[in-house]
């Protein structure tokens, strides 16, 4: 399959360059040429199929021949080794658990499948590539994680000193090898700041083969299907499940409506944001103005300016009432979040994270106002991974995952560095010696 940039329907690449680009020219979208509908085969089969052969079969059509069929089995096997339970919360009501992969949160899906493919693309042109990105928390851990020990690729983690947790540094710095992690003496956007200019950078891009790895890249939003597919293979009513989505950058909710596209029966999928509510303001009254980023307790869904708001749009060829038809979206507080992780906790014993709760709350006010149906919320992240935030109001102790407590035993690695460009560019040049 080619893909296309959303900027120019005429410049067209195929499945291969399009990962290995990450972004089409003039910060252009990829997106697929065509919508692969489900084949009656697998229509009538899918639900006796193992998570792992759903997902070769529901990756494959995008793939086509650039990776061999052999080789794209245990890419898709080597992405989804662990558990995707449903969980029963409240009667109608389910939680999909995203967070039994390596960093307890859903990005691991999409990170693992890319680092997968970028090792498999690697290995054909023998040309590295350094995989550069700065990190808020949850995406580097991901990274780190799904690109450890991957043959021809280093990665390199641009962070701020002193604001991420405690477990998202471990989650940063214990790796080794081929990641390295620096640590920067600024904020986030200093952070991306100086991964920009290293892009940009003549000398730089003479000596290294960078590559994003950001959420855009289609290997990322397209592996994203799979736990979809998943979700609705475990659903146990008769009608169609709604599907609540916390959402930040709209590539997990996206993949979600590539799907239903496809024809995964899905009766509505809803956009759960936290007060960065541009999707929301967009379904009310067609409004798309940016504004400043709000920060909340879903930090991982504060963001001002969607990235994939555009493929949504894509989706349903940008008609207002069509996309209407298929999602509606729903704006909580911090504070709104904060009252169901504590009452849901103590009426069920329950415990969400900041993101999944969003969600939750979208669920309940969508059945709400629709008597009869019954759906599902993507917990995407483990509340041990949010427990600054989550333990003082829940009275249970919340348990964290061995991943988590082992990770203090471990040696920890990062490269102190301020914010002057010209001195990371010399670390940089010098291969960090
Ligand atoms: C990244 C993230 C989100 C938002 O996902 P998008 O694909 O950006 O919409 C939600 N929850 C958690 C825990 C995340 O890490």
């Amino acid at each position: 399959m080619n893909f296309y940039s959303l900027n120019n329907r005429q410049y067209k690449v195929s499945f291969k360059e399009a990962v290995l680009m990450g972004q089409a020219p003039e910060k252009g979208l990829f997106f697929p040429e065509s919508i692969p509908l489900l084949t009656p085969e697998f229509r009538q089969n899918w639900r006796a199929f193992s998570n792992e052969e759903i997902a070769f079969q529901t990756i494959l059509p995008f793939v086509g021949t650039d990776i061999d069929k052999p080789a794209l089995r245990r890419i898709v096997e080597e992405t989804i080794p662990f558990e995707f339970p449903l969980r029963e919360v409240e009667s109608n009501v389910y939680a999909l658990e995203l967070f039994h992969g390596p960093t307890l949160a859903f990005k691991d899906v999409g990170a693992r499948f890319l680092s997968r493919c970028l090792e498999y693309f690697v290995a054909q042109s023998e040309k590295k590539i350094t995989i550069l990105v700065a990190t808020s928390g949850d995406t580097g851990g991901a990274v780190a994680d799904a690109f450890y020990e991957v043959e021809g690729v280093d990665v390199i983690i641009l962070f701020p000193s002193g604001k991420v947790s405690e477990t998202q540094r471990l989650q940063l710095t214990t790796y080794g090898k081929n990641i390295t992690a620096c640590e920067v003496s600024g904020t986030f956007d200093d952070c991306q700041a100086m991964v920009k200019q290293a892009f940009a950078d003549r000398d730089l891009s003479q000596r290294y083969h960078f590559n994003s790895a950001n959420s855009i890249n289609i290997a990322r939003w397209l592996s994203q299907q799979f736990y979809y597919f998943i979700a609705v293979k475990q659903w146990p009513l008769g009608q169609a499940p709604v599907i609540s989505v916390p959402s930040g950058n709209f590539g997990n909710i996206c993949a979600g409506l590539l799907a239903g596209k496809r024809g995964l029966p899905v009766r509505k999928f809803l956009a759960a944001c936290n007060e960065n509510d541009l999707f929301v303001r967009y379904l009310e009254s067609g409004d798309t103005s940016a504004r400043d980023t709000i920060p909340t307790v879903s930090n991982a869904m504060d963001v001002g300016k969607p990235s994939n708001f555009q493929r949504v749009l894509a989706l349903f060829e940008n008609n207002h009432a069509a996309i209407r038809r298929h999602i509606s979206a729903y704006r909580f507080t911090s504070a709104e979040t904060l009252e169901a992780i504590r009452a849901i906790a103590e009426k069920t014993g329950y415990i969400m994270d900041p993101h999944g709760a969003v969600g939750y709350l979208a669920l309940k006010a969508h059945l709400e106002n629709n008597k009869g149906e019954a759906g599902i919320f993507l917990e995407t992240a483990h509340p041990a991974k949010f427990s600054e935030t989550v333990q003082p109001v829940v009275s249970q102790k919340i348990q964290a995952p061995g991943k988590i407590e082992n990770l203090a035993l471990k040696e920890s690695y990062s490269r102190k560095i301020s914010t002057s460009m010209s001195a990371f560019k010399e670390l940089l040049m010098s291969g960090f010696k």
